[in-house]
């Protein structure tokens, strides 16, 4: 199974990913997730996407695309894996179906976390004062100043691909707003009917 998921931040595509990582038992891929280990091994990308990610931009295309398609290229992924954070524009999206083109494959589903906009700052605040209670690091780009940038990104370069996808016919969109256990229910019955 190979999936992606597309939705603005704080959606809760990260938890719904993991979730669904476990249950068919393949990797989740997170390019956010990479970027934040590159930036604190102070490798060359994470140099260059430091102050891009503390602002709440986007890193370039090139740079992530690559990122995943040697993270596909490993074994694990072999069965399948779960794209959470990627692809965020239509270039992107574009450089995926080459790269899954060039060895035969492709994805199963495209899955859409929907939410109403005006609870996504209110969900970082939540993620934030979860961090500090339980004692783990806050993330550089949870503030107000760097989520609403993030929002912006979202919606002029990542929206867009709710349309790319849904030309395609892949694109499946789950309401975003339940709790975990109703949103996990909702995406399993898009992909498997069940
Ligand atoms: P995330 O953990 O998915 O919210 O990603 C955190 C940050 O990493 C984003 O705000 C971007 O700066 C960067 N990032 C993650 N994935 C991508 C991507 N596919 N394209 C560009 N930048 C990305």
């Amino acid at each position: 199974m190979r999936l992606v998921f597309l939705g603005p931040p704080g959606a809760g595509k990260g938890t719904q990913a993991a979730i669904l990582s476990q249950r068919f038992n393949i990797p989740q891929l997170s390019t956010g997730d990479m970027l934040r280990a590159a930036v604190a091994a102070q490798t060359e990308t994470g140099k260059k996407a430091q102050s891009i990610m503390e602002s709440g931009g986007l890193v370039p295309d090139e740079v992530v695309t690559k990122i995943i398609s040697d993270r596909i290229d490993e074994p694990d992924c072999r069965d399948g894996f779960i794209l959470d954070g990627f692809p965020r524009t239509v270039g992107q999206a574009k450089a995926l179906s080459n790269f899954l083109e060039s060895k035969a494959l492709h994805l199963d589903g495209v899955l859409e976390l929907v939410v109403d906009k005006n609870a996504l700052v209110h969900r970082m605040e939540n993620r934030v004062n979860a961090a500090i209670a339980a004692g783990t690091a806050i993330r550089a780009d949870d503030n107000v100043e760097a989520f609403v940038k993030r929002l912006s990104e979202y919606e002029a370069k990542t929206a867009p691909l709710s349309r790319f996808y849904s030309e395609s016919g892949q694109l499946k969109q789950i309401d975003g707003m339940g709790d975990v256990t109703t949103v996990t229910k909702d995406i399993v019955c898009a992909l498997t009917g069940l």
